[in-house]
């Protein structure tokens, strides 16, 4: 079934906010109509002493001033909160206006004369604002309508069954009752309510087209450039065409890598069947091979058409025409773009000029999505050879350290002290060498997809809890007074325990290690507005104001820790960062050089009865 697009949906020709905006416009005139004929008919009838009917003229312009304050109550109750929500009722309100207008209308005119009103033109006018807010055929309908009442009056005036009003004295007595005047009367309204009806819906299509049209580049240029995800971008593309030429199938063909072969890349409102009919091949469909070479193919007749390849399904999918666009990279092409109507000869020049733009901000955004499929690929193939070289590195190393520390440690050994301040040396060396290998695991596992655990509840006391003892002897090797304060109720995220303890023994770590001995450390957990925010505070050596931006960077450290005889690898906050990110966190510093730092990490509370602790 092809999915309905919104410039298929069975509305009248207007949008919902062109109805609620004339409808207003509407309601305004008609309180001028409403006054003119007050005063109109005060100075004909008081000023001009015509013969006019004022006390139903009177009561006329009363009436229409009366239904318009109806009319102010109903559309105020329709239009709140929104036009969109209540299209139906608002077609039945234009209609009711319509009614009531075409009713005074017609009361007006009698009681003006009839066919020799001088307000006929007037009724043209109003035919005008039907155009605009009703579809085709009402406007017609409208028409009839109009001649309708103006003919029976004129037959019931004939007759001697309604009155006849002058208002024009010096027109010929009993004119309205001559046939041939009442013939021309009719015939000339007819034809110029005809002739202004048909200009004014001509001149809407056109500018609803246009209206569509651009509405439809704006929402492509918006939609694909708001992502860089491939399958996005197309679909975002093809629905874009569709919708611009009124149709409800687009479909998007891409080259494989030989350039032989289109494969369908994203079909909107096309079958199954139709979608999996194989492989176009480009030596064997003209259609693309034109398309391909850089020009709009338009198929007319997809039934006498011979450049399409599978000319049966075609056929069968209930296809009459066929638009087929070139989308053209950078001096390549990469696919192409159809859209697909059901009735033969449906598509214009002016069509294909338009799925062209289409196609081409297409191509860019496309060309930016490949490129950033391609990147992702690089960065991901980059990780797992970094991991698997990491991880051969990791036993030798770890083999080096504790043969090191058992040969430091052994007694028969003499070692002077230049020996004893080598082998130390070394030793440091190995400690780093062991650090940069656990970092480059680590980061490497966080850009390789599904390297953590599924996320599920889990509480972050237990974790804040365990990291901090992990870390109790250096805290009080280095006589840090640690605080560490969370709130009773267990606090639950959704996340991996794995990577939330990665996050806090980083964190945590940093501080530890950046404060001076004697300094202050504290831990502090609590929850606000639907968040679980953690801030770790240390008074130690701080960020230089300049360093603070860079500090998410891989392998960056800030330059008084450079300075610093403190070990790093300038790899932990990158990390950390990466994980905050994928458990759509956030993650902020502050800090003052030489006196404090504070991180605060805030996650999402998942509710309490899903923990598992
Ligand atoms: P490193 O292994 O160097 O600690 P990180 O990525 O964890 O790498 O941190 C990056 C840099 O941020 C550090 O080199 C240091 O300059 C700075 N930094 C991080 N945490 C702190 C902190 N608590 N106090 C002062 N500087 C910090």
């Amino acid at each position: 079934m092809a999915k309905q697009t919104p410039a298929n949906h069975p509305i009248m020709g207007a949008e919902p906010g062109d109805i609620a905006n004339v409808t207003t416009r509407l309601i305004q005139i008609r309180w001028g109509a409403g006054i003119l004929v007050l005063v109109a008919t005060a100075v004909c009838v008081h000023l001009l002493g015509l013969p006019l009917p004022a006390h139903i003229l009177y009561l006329v312009g009363v009436c229409i001033l009366v239904y318009n304050a109806v009319l102010v109550w109903v559309a105020r109750r329709l239009y709140s909160p929104k036009p969109t929500l209540h299209l139906r009722r608002l077609q039945r309100f234009v209609l009711l206006q319509v009614a009531l207008d075409w009713l005074s209308m017609t009361v007006f005119l009698h009681l003006t004369g009839g066919v020799s009103s001088p307000a006929i033109p007037i009724y043209a006018i109003h035919m005008l604002s039907v155009t605009i807010l009703l579809p085709s055929p009402s406007p017609y309908i409208y028409i009839a309508l109009g001649v309708g009442a103006l003919a029976a009056i004129a037959v019931l005036e004939r007759m001697a069954i309604l009155p006849h009003y002058t208002v024009i004295p010096v027109l010929p007595p009993g004119l309205q009752l001559d046939p041939i005047y009442i013939m021309a009367q009719i015939a000339f309204f007819t034809m110029a309510a005809t002739a202004t009806v048909h200009l004014a819906t001509l001149v809407m299509t056109r500018l609803r087209e246009h209206e569509r049209q651009v509405t439809a580049l704006l929402e492509t240029t918006q939609t694909v450039s708001s992502t860089l995800s491939l399958p996005e971008v197309l679909e975002h593309l093809a629905i874009s065409a569709a919708k611009a030429l009124a149709t409800s199938r687009a479909s998007i063909r891409l080259l494989d890598e030989t350039g032989e072969h289109l494969h369908m890349a994203v079909a909107h409102g096309l079958s199954e069947e139709y979608q999996t009919k194989g492989l176009v091949d480009v030596s064997r469909s003209p259609l693309d091979q034109e398309a391909l070479s850089g020009n709009v193919v338009i198929v007319k007749q997809t039934a006498t058409d011979q450049r399409i390849q599978y000319p049966k399904q075609v056929i069968k999918e209930g296809i009459g025409s066929i638009l087929v666009a070139p989308i053209i990279g950078r001096g390549r092409p990469l696919g192409v773009l159809r859209v697909y109507a059901d009735q033969p000869d449906r598509f214009t020049s002016g069509d294909a000029d338009f799925v062209l733009a289409i196609a081409r901000q297409g191509a860019v955004a496309l060309e930016n999505a490949l490129a950033h499929e391609t990147l992702q690929h690089a960065d991901k193939e980059r990780a797992q050879f970094v991991r698997t070289i990491t991880h051969e590195l990791r036993a030798p190393v770890s083999g080096a350290q504790s043969l090191l520390r058992v040969l430091l440690k052994l007694r028969k050994v003499k070692l002077n002290p230049q020996q004893r301040d080598i082998l130390a040396r070394v030793e440091a060396r190995f400690d780093f060498l062991a650090a940069l290998i656990n970092d480059l695991l680590a980061l490497a596992a966080s850009k390789t997809a599904g390297f953590l655990k599924t996320p599920e509840p889990v509480a972050l006391q237990p974790i804040l809890g365990e990291c901090i003892d992990q870390l109790a002897h250096e805290i009080s090797e280095k006589r840090i007074s640690m605080a560490y304060e969370a709130p009773d109720t267990m606090l639950t995220v959704c996340a991996s325990a794995e990577g939330l303890a990665q996050i806090f023994s980083n964190l945590i770590g940093n501080a530890v290690k950046y404060t001076p001995p004697d300094g202050e450390l504290t831990v502090h957990l609590t929850q606000r507005t639907g968040s679980a925010v953690i801030t770790i505070s240390d008074t130690g050596i701080g960020i230089p104001a300049k360093d603070l931006p860079h500090i998410w960077e891989e392998f960056f450290r800030a330059s008084n820790a450079r300075r610093s005889q403190i070990v790093g690898t300038g790899l932990g906050l990158s990390i950390v960062k990466r994980l905050v990110d994928s458990l759509g966190g956030m993650i902020s510093v502050q800090s003052v050089e030489g006196k404090e730092t504070t991180f605060t990490v805030s996650l999402l509370v998942t509710p309490l009865d899903k923990a598992t602790s």
